[in-house]
């Protein structure tokens, strides 16, 4: 993932700002020129958002905080155009943990409004400007922060995965029932209000259909990734290895690729150089290095050199959610810093479905 700025650690946590962010920062000058707005104003309303995207990090921040009183590391915190996002390790899984950690992002909004409510109290919040732009200035500015907090909070708690409020609902229901079971009811709540919000936005505003989409699409895959991964708890990525796999040099022509591909069922091949592991290409590296360098060229060419690994004894889920997160066709099993395996994201895949059809579940 591309990105432009990273700063220094926020309380050992690394904070960055997806590169799209500055796609949002241009669109506001954009159009708040097109509004007529002058410089002055648009340079408040930029401010705004900045203050705006800092309280969605303290949001976030609140998140890895809470998860590292549970032992939780958090990986990073990305700030995107619709939102920030914090890359906890895991989720707790104990509901009372989750319920703190998911509560924890809200309540800081709760916090930074209460603390700016005298402001809120004191501002004349009539529309400065034409009656489309709202201009932010000196003395609405904490005000208006105050009252998006507020916006912030109700709208992360909603009952709806991804929202924390699917979190807090599916921690309480897992109180008393299985957390797969939990999952399950959560997610279909939240796919119903996901469609009430989509019906409610052909009445009154087009913004909400997407918010409903967006609900939809996130319980729906909650609820899939739960149910996966329940058929694969308590296995290690020893159990999923391939030690059978087929690895080709870098300095071997894509024509050796080529024949391999042929040859069997595998897709994704990995490349070493001087027998260590040095990248991996997948069937499409190997029709496109075909097409771009010819059969003589070397592997090396069409070679992706980002190799993940992974420890023998980590548990299936990690590497399971490892895929789902950085989309790697497959990662390297490890034993002492030596390379004894390699996970498919196809055998994970397959192994989940059987491990379904034992169950007589279906994923
Ligand atoms: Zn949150």
């Amino acid at each position: 993932m591309k990105r432009a700025l990273t700063f220094p650690k926020l309380m050992g946590i690394p904070v960055s700002i997806h590169w799209t962010f500055t796609l949002l920062i241009i669109w506001i000058v954009y159009s708040n020129v097109r509004a007529g707005l002058n410089a002055a104003q648009i340079g408040w309303m930029v401010l705004f958002v900045l203050s705006l995207f800092l309280c969605v990090t303290l949001h976030e921040l609140g998140h890895a905080l809470a998860a590292r009183r549970y032992g939780i590391q958090t990986k990073d915190i990305t700030l995107y155009p619709i939102g920030g996002v914090a890359r906890l390790e895991k989720m707790p899984e104990k509901p009372v943990q989750e319920l703190v950690v998911a509560f924890a992002g809200p309540a800081v909004n709760i916090v930074i409004m209460l603390l700016l409510t005298p402001f809120i109290l004191q501002a004349d919040l009539q529309p400065a400007g034409s009656e489309e732009v709202f201009i932010i200035n000196q003395s609405n500015f904490l005000a208006m922060l105050g009252l998006l907090n507020v916006w912030l909070a109700v709208f992360n708690l909603i009952p709806a995965f991804p929202m924390d409020g699917g979190r807090v609902l599916r921690a309480l229901l897992s109180i008393k029932l299985s957390r797969v079971r939990a999952t399950e009811i959560a997610s279909v709540i939240g796919k119903v209000l996901a469609v009430g919000f989509a019906l409610a936005g052909f009445y009154l505003n087009p913004f909400l259909i997407f918010i409903g989409i967006f609900i939809f699409l996130g319980a729906h895959a909650e609820n899939e990734m739960v149910k996966s991964q329940s058929f694969i708890t308590g296995l290690t990525a020893k159990d999923a290895m391939m030690t059978n796999f087929i690895s080709l040099d870098k300095q071997q022509p894509v024509s050796e690729a080529v024949k391999v591909l042929l040859d069997g069922e595998a897709k994704n091949f990995l490349i070493t150089s001087d027998e260590v592991p040095y990248g991996y290409i997948t069937r499409e590296d190997i029709i496109r290095g075909i097409t771009q360098f010819g059969e003589n060229a070397p592997l090396e060419n069409i070679c992706n050199t980002q190799l993940q690994f992974t420890d023998y004894t980590t548990e299936l889920n990690e590497v399971f959610l490892e895929f789902q997160k950085t989309r790697t066709p497959l990662i390297l099993v490890q034993r002492q810093n030596k390379t004894i395996g390699l996970i498919d994201a196809e055998n994970i895949g397959e192994l989940i479905l059987i491990r379904a059809a034992r169950k007589g579940s279906s994923v």
